[in-house]
Parts: structure tokens; C-alpha cells; sequence
């Protein structure tokens, strides 16, 4: 079995550790490029995407509401269309889902439903409602057009993984979501997978906001407070499932 040396022609001896340096060093470097460019990616991915905050002017300057044409909106406050159309980008698979940002009497300070008239029709010929409260005074919830805009993509980013779900199940299974929905361990079970797959999108930073400012810093009721607290991820809980991604 021939050494090294022996791959060396007769009399090249010099050459040959030259080139064998040239190698090692260029393919020493070659990896430390693939390295870093991974590394690179991977930092991109998700230190970035997780620890995005949105401003209100500049997410409108990058809003196309063409992209997704099936994504409609009835409501007037502009800081919220933004909101949602931003939260939208975060999910590509609803891009040809109908869905309308509108207002409504709900309890809460927004709620996603499926129209009861295309429940049980084809996925793909549903529409979902992404409900906006906006009365005045409630007991409840936080008023959305209160909240810093950062904090309302987070909510809506929380909305639109309530879509997400409900565009893979059928009429029946969200039907049947929506009477175990009463129920208190389903209801927590389930918010809290909302806000974890919010999270797995790149909303975590909005919704992280969100979750601190209803909970730390608005002036909601104690009793919603209490129903944040038990139902959802909390702000550290959200923190902490941001910092394991990063
Ligand atoms: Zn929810």
C-alpha cells in the first residue's frame, strides 16, 4: 500500500506540499463558508423571525392586499387591516381562503368562525370571519384599536391559527370544536395550541406583546385578566417558547 509521499511525482517533492497546503487550506476554508452560511440561515430563520416587531408605517408601505385576493375586510379602522393583512403573510396555506376581517358582537376582544351558511360545503368554498369587537364599553375584552399595533398582529396572527385549524377539519369536527369548546380543560387545551402554533409561524414577538400588555398594562377588568391567565399562554410562557427557539 503506497504512502502519501508516493503520490508525489519524482523530483516534485516541493510542489506537492504546496498543492497539498493549497488544498487543506482552500478546503478548510470551503467549510468554514458552509458553516457559516448555515449557521447564518439558521440564526435568519429564527432569531429574526421571532423577535419581529412591526410598526404601523412601514407595514402598510409592505401591505399587498393582492397577494391573496381571497382575503376581504368590511371594517374602517386602517391600523387593523394593516394588522391583519401583515399577520396573513405569516400563512401561506390560507392565501386562497376566503376570509373577512369584520365587526361583530362577540366577548371577547376578537373571535375566527366559520359563516354558518358554508360550514358543511367544500374547504375550499368556506368562509371564515375573523370578528373584531368594537363596542364601547365591555366587560371583558380589550378594545383592539387600544393596543399597540405590534401587539393587534399578534392577536390577529392568534385568529388566523384558529383558521388554519378549522381549514383542516370538516363541518361536523368544527361543530363538534364548538361544543367542547364549553368546556373548561378543552377550551384551555385548545387556546393554548392556537397561540403555540402563532408562534411556530413567526408571530410569537406580536403575540408576546399582545399577551403582556392585556395582562401588565391596559385597563381591562380583573375578571378578563383572570380569563387570559387561565385560558392562554402567558407572556413569560410565551417568552420562554420564543427563547427555546432561538
Ligand atoms: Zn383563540
Amino acid at each position: 500500500m503506497p504512502g502519501c509521499d508516493a503520490c508525489i511525482p519524482h523530483g516534485g517533492m516541493q510542489r506537492g506540499i504546496v498543492s497539498f497546503a493549497v488544498r487543506r487550506v482552500t478546503n478548510a476554508c470551503l467549510s468554514a463558508t458552509v458553516c457559516f452560511l448555515f449557521v447564518a440561515s439558521l440564526s435568519g430563520q429564527t432569531v429574526s423571525d421571532d423577535n419581529i416587531r412591526f410598526r404601523y408605517g412601514e407595514a402598510k408601505k409592505g401591505m399587498d392586499t393582492a397577494a391573496c385576493p381571497a382575503h376581504t375586510t368590511d371594517i374602517s379602522e386602517d391600523s387593523l387591516v394593516v394588522a391583519f393583512f401583515t399577520a396573513a403573510n405569516y400563512y401561506p396555506e390560507l392565501c386562497g381562503v376566503n376570509i373577512r376581517l369584520r365587526y361583530g358582537a362577540v366577548k371577547t376582544s376578537m373571535a375566527a368562525r366559520p359563516s354558518v351558511g358554508s360550514m358543511f360545503r367544500k374547504r375550499s368554498k368556506r368562509t371564515y370571519f375573523l370578528i373584531v369587537n368594537r363596542r364601547a364599553k365591555s366587560p371583558q375584552a380589550q378594545l383592539l384599536h387600544e393596543i399597540p399595533f405590534n401587539a393587534s398582529v399578534g392577536l390577529m396572527g392568534h385568529e388566523l391559527a384558529h383558521v388554519l385549524d378549522y381549514s383542516n377539519r370538516s363541518g361536523w369536527q368544527i361543530l363538534c370544536i364548538g361544543i367542547r369548546y364549553l368546556g373548561k380543560n378543552y377550551r384551555r387545551r385548545m387556546e393554548r395550541q392556537t397561540d403555540a402554533t402563532a408562534i411556530s409561524k413567526g408571530l410569537g414577538q406580536p403575540l408576546y406583546d399582545y399577551a403582556r400588555y392585556v395582562i401588565h398594562r391596559s385597563a381591562v377588568g380583573e375578571k378578563y385578566r383572570r380569563y387570559k391567565l387561565t385560558y392562554y399562554m402567558t407572556p413569560e410562557e410565551i417568552r420562554n417558547a420564543l427563547n427555546n427557539t432561538e
